[in-house]
Parts: C-alpha cells; sequence; structure tokens
C-alpha cells in the first residue's frame, strides 16, 4: 500500500491542545512544520508573520493557501497566553496578568519613561520565587514553577499585541529569580534577540545572587547587562533579608561578578534596595565601597515600595527623599556612578518587589 503523504491540505486535525507558535524560535518553528510534512520554507514565514507582522490569526497570514491557513488553525494557535487582567495606572503603566496553559498565573509590566521614548517590559521568569526576600511580595508567594522559554518571549509578544507598541528595552525582574531558571532564560533571551528583534544591550538580567547561573550566563558571552541584587553588603544583613545569600557568600559572589564583567566585557549593575535603619545606614555604606571598589559597575537604589507580608504586616519603611539623597551622597564616595529608580506603578501594586498576582487573591 502506498505510504500516505501529508500535503499541506490535509494535515491532521489535532484533538489535543492545540500548539501554541508565539514565543517559538526559528529553529522549534522548523520542528513543527517538519512534523506536519511541510518544507521549512513555511516555518520561515510563520517567524515573519508572528514577530515581524504582529499577526494575531493565521487568516491574516495571506502568502498561505486557504487551505494550509485553516489546517494551522484546527492543530495550532497563534498563542496560550490569556490575558486575565489588564490594569493600567495614572502614570501609564500597564501591569498584564496572564493565565498559563494550566492556569498559573504571571504577571508581566511595561513601562514607560518621560525621559526615554523607548518602552521596557519587566518580565517573570518563573511562577512564584524559592529566594524568599523578606521585603519581596513575588517571595511571600513561594515558588510553583519555572516559566518555558516560550513563556518568557511571549509576554513580549502578548503585550505588544495588546498596547499595539513596539517594546524595545527587556528587563528580567518581574516574578521570579531568573538564574535558578537559567537554560529557559538563556534560550528566551536568543529568541528575544533573534526572533522579536530586541538588541542584547537592551536585555537586563537581574538575579539575587545565584554564583553557578552567573558564571552560566557568562559562558554566552552575551553583551547584555547582569544586575545583582546586593541590597546589604554586610553579610550578616545580607543573610537575613535575601536568604539564598546563606549559600554563595559575598567573596565568591564578587569573584562570578568580576569574571562575568572580564568575560563579556560589560559594568554590572548593582541594584540597592534602600530599607530605612537597615540598609541605608553609613556602616552598609562603608561596606559597599569596600565591596565595589574593584568592579567595574553602577549602583542603582531602589527606595522600598511596601509590600503586605503573610502576616499582613508591611515589614519594613521607605527612607524619607533626604536619607535617599544621603545615602546616594554616601554611595558616590565609591566613585561609581549612583542613581536612584524611577518608581513605575505603584497605584498598581505594579512597582519594583509588588507582583504578587493580587487580582488573583480577590484584589485590584
Ligand atoms: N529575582 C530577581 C529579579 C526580580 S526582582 C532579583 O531579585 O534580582 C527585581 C528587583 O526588585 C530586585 O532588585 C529586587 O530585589 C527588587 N525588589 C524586590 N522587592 C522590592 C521592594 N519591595 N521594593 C523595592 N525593590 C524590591
Ligand atoms: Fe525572588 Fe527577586 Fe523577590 Fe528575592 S527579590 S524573592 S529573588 S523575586
Amino acid at each position: 500500500m502506498a505510504e500516505e503523504k501529508t500535503t499541506e491540505e490535509n494535515l491532521p486535525a489535532s484533538k489535543a491542545e492545540k500548539i501554541a507558535l508565539s514565543g517559538l524560535s526559528l529553529p522549534e518553528l522548523e520542528a513543527f512544520v517538519r512534523q506536519l510534512g511541510l518544507p521549512a520554507y513555511r516555518a520561515k514565514q510563520l517567524h515573519t508573520w508572528i514577530y515581524a507582522k504582529g499577526a494575531t490569526t493565521f487568516e491574516e497570514m495571506t502568502d498561505l493557501s486557504a487551505g494550509l491557513r485553516k489546517k494551522l488553525d484546527q492543530v495550532a494557535q497563534i498563542s496560550n497566553l490569556k490575558l486575565a487582567h489588564l490594569q493600567v495606572s495614572k502614570d501609564g503603566t500597564r501591569k498584564y496578568l496572564f493565565a498559563l496553559p494550566d492556569g498559573k498565573l504571571v504577571e508581566a509590566v511595561l513601562m514607560s519613561f518621560a525621559d526615554r521614548p523607548n518602552l521596557t517590559a519587566c518580565l517573570s521568569s518563573q511562577v512564584g520565587c524559592a529566594v524568599g526576600c523578606t521585603f519581596c511580595a513575588t517571595g511571600f508567594l513561594g515558588f510553583t514553577r519555572n516559566l518555558t522559554s516560550q513563556e518568557i518571549v511571549d509576554q513580549v509578544m502578548a503585550i505588544q499585541r495588546e498596547s499595539g507598541q513596539r517594546v524595545a528595552n527587556v528587563v528580567y525582574m518581574g516574578q521570579g529569580e531568573p538564574l535558578l531558571n537559567a537554560e529557559e532564560v538563556i534560550a528566551s533571551i536568543k529568541t528575544l534577540m533573534y526572533s522579536v528583534g530586541i538588541g542584547q544591550r537592551h536585555i537586563t538580567v537581574s538575579t539575587s545572587g545565584i554564583v553557578p547561573g552567573i558564571n552560566r550566563l557568562a559562558e554566552e558571552r552575551l553583551q547584555i547587562t547582569l544586575a545583582l541584587s546586593l541590597h546589604a553588603p554586610d553579610a550578616k544583613t545580607r543573610e537575613e533579608i535575601v536568604p539564598i545569600s546563606r549559600k554563595w557568600k559575598m567573596p565568591e559572589l564578587m569573584k562570578a561578578l568580576q569574571d562575568y564583567a572580564d568575560k563579556c566585557g560589560r559594568r554590572i549593575t548593582i541594584e540597592y534596595v534602600l530599607l530605612a535603619g537597615v540598609t541605608d545606614t553609613e556602616e552598609q555604606g562603608r561596606e559597599l565601597a569596600y565591596w565595589v571598589a574593584d568592579l567595574p559597575c553602577m549602583v542603582n537604589l531602589i527606595p522600598y515600595n511596601p509590600t503586605l507580608s503573610p502576616e499582613g504586616v508591611v515589614p519594613y519603611k521607605r527612607p524619607s527623599i533626604d536619607a535617599q539623597q544621603r545615602f546616594r551622597r554616601l554611595a558616590e564616595k565609591t566613585g561609581k556612578t549612583v542613581t536612584i529608580r524611577l518608581e513605575r506603578g505603584t497605584d498598581i501594586d505594579a512597582a519594583c518587589g509588588q507582583l504578587h498576582n493580587a487580582y488573583q487573591q480577590g484584589k485590584q
């Protein structure tokens, strides 16, 4: 009996969950079309429609035959990320709550800054987070699961489809610890670069200090920015507020950062949360100077954004503007560039550390 060849007109219609294409890399799209018995150039066409033209349906893909469009619609879908809720801040920040195919929820944020024409998307890399920093709402959620590369990339695509605007910068500063999900995060960075078209110098990965993850990322020799959430240079305070630092201590961590800077030729960003009376003291300022003296870096101070702990209390206080400036002058004695992060979307709990799927918990 002659083997039946799959043609573009008689592709199998799947009864299972349709495969989502947005967020896949070109090689992944090639594997998809190969499975369907389609020629490789079909992957390039799909790639162009999804990434360059922002298609939201197969119907729009006019250089595919009507039969092929119909069949693709039977076995695949553009995206499987569902927008569960959208909040818009009075400063224009948009916070997206996405439902993943298994029903889990994650958030992403689209920010614009008056002094910068380009939009920045803040992405989640995990559902929840296992690190448990004592000032972070995501940490209070605990860890549920890692996101796939596709789920990370599709956050950017979903934001672009919803807002009708192009994202120029991406920061891995939403929910999760990116370097505890290093392989998927690295794969997602490459798809953002090669498929979505985000310049590598416009991508920042922020980590609480996962040394093996920093070393793994350094091997890739990418031109992205690595940001370290240092927060407290003194070991005792750091171990209290960033519990993972009990595992990877300062000397080992600073060495990994130095190696990263050497291998990638990039300056590190040191993130430093200002908690009144805890991290904004003179003593901490002196420790900071000691640790960063020889590291090619800049320092970004983040005044604490209030977060509600599981016990229902706001555990820290944000320092006054005067205290923030005092610490800034102290930090400037290091000779490094020091900036204070501009807060965005605080009124909708979209600022740093405030992402906790509040809508899911019945709050809006
Ligand atoms: N898990 C990664 C990236 C996500 S958090 C990391 O910790 O680096 C992005 C930044 O927001 C981190 O520097 C984090 O420490 C900071 N952050 C967390 N909670 C905060 C809060 N309540 N106020 C201000 N910054 C906070
Ligand atoms: Fe996790 Fe980062 Fe929040 Fe710490 S600050 S709990 S590492 S998301």
